[in-house]
């Protein structure tokens, strides 16, 4: 039997590590005495591409790409104040994977899947099977955006948009276009980062396609992300004229140090992208290990807001359920 060829993206997405004691054999580290989290595992299991795993350092435990997809015993323990749904997603439906928490955008949770499962995601308990409005269950969204001309701009996110098909992002983009209220459709991906493959001549076709105008927010946390061959991705984008900006959360030994914020906003500003938002951990469970206190967040944004231009600082931001938008941090 000959294989049904899939575009080279979503190989490369079967082809992720999954296994811990592979990934760590592939950088070179000592996997015999690890201890893993047993339980967290279960509902949210390694995953990175093999591109990602490329840029990390081998031989360095303390890698700050490795920290961001490594599980670690911790994840299992339980901490008072984190919770499966810290954001109050749940509440905040509209119908099965439509998110409606502030003015004027509503957000599609499209689907479950991610190229890369980050250990510190606020949405690795999201109950996808039921909230993910896949397959043709995106019905009732489309019908409640319809209904509801105060939306103008629909926010794709996931999971990872991008993790669907070309032909899924067509159906949908198109039946979006076709809602006169709309103005914009804004994609929230990590996968030009993680899995730059995506972004080939599919996607970006697809990319200029459209009446609605196009925004994408990537998602990149350090500097090391970004290669060679995310910077194409990203200089392809930009190329079909697409409003680029991107999201990091500030996490504990990956990225809060003032260098490496700096450096972070310097690079992605030279490959055409507005940092955009710094985010303060939600506080989801399994993730307490990478919290950075308000104190020393406040102190290091200080310090980035002290050296870099203005426009290459991102709003330093979290997300505080009830409230009409992410809440800039405040000293108290
Ligand atoms: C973060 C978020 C948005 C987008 O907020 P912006 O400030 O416009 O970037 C929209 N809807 C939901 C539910 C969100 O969590
Ligand atoms: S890519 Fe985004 S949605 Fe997916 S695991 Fe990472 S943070 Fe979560």
């Amino acid at each position: 039997m000959i294989p049904k060829s899939v575009p080279a993206w979503q190989q490369a997405m079967r082809d992720a590590v999954t296994d811990p004691h592979e990934l760590l054999a592939l950088l070179e580290l000592d996997s015999a005495r690890i201890r893993l989290p047993v339980a967290a595992l279960r509902h949210f299991p390694l995953r990175v591409p093999r591109s990602f795993v490329a840029r990390m350092r081998k031989g360095d435990p303390c890698d700050p790409l490795l920290l961001q997809v490594m599980p670690q015993l911790y994840e299992d323990q339980e901490i008072a104040g984190y919770v499966a749904d810290p954001v109050d997603d749940l509440a905040s439906a509209l119908t099965p994977g439509l998110l409606h928490k502030y003015p004027g955008r509503a957000l599609l949770i499209s689907t479950g899947a991610c190229a890369v499962h980050c250990r510190y995601c606020f949405r690795r308990e999201f109950p996808y099977p039921e909230q993910n409005a896949r397959n043709n269950a995106w019905e009732p969204a489309l019908q409640a955006i319809n209904a509801d001309p105060s939306i103008e701009e629909v926010i794709l996110s996931g999971g990872d948009p991008l993790s669907l098909s070309d032909e899924r992002l067509l159906a949908l983009s198109q039946q979006l276009d076709a809602i006169p209220h709309l103005q914009r459709l804004r994609i929230h991906s990590r996968q030009p980062i993680v899995l730059p493959e995506r972004v080939d001549d599919a996607l970006l076709a697809w990319m200029s396609k459209g009446r609605l105008q196009r925004i994408v927010v990537l998602h990149c946390n350090h500097p090391r992300e970004l290669d060679q061959a995310v910077i194409d991705a990203i200089r392809a984008l930009r190329a079909r004229g697409i409003a680029l900006f991107n999201q990091s959360v500030l996490l504990r030994t990956v990225n809060d140090d003032l260098q490496t914020l700096r450096e972070l906003s310097q690079q992605l500003f030279s490959a055409g992208v507005v940092p955009y938002y710094l985010h303060q951990l939600d506080r989801v469970r399994g993730a307490a290990h990478f919290e950075v206190t308000d104190q020393e967040a406040l102190r290091l944004y200080q310090q980035l807001q002290d050296s870099l231009p203005g426009y290459m600082v991102p709003r330093l931001v979290r997300e505080i359920p009830g409230e009409l938008s992410k809440r800039p941090l405040m000293q108290v």
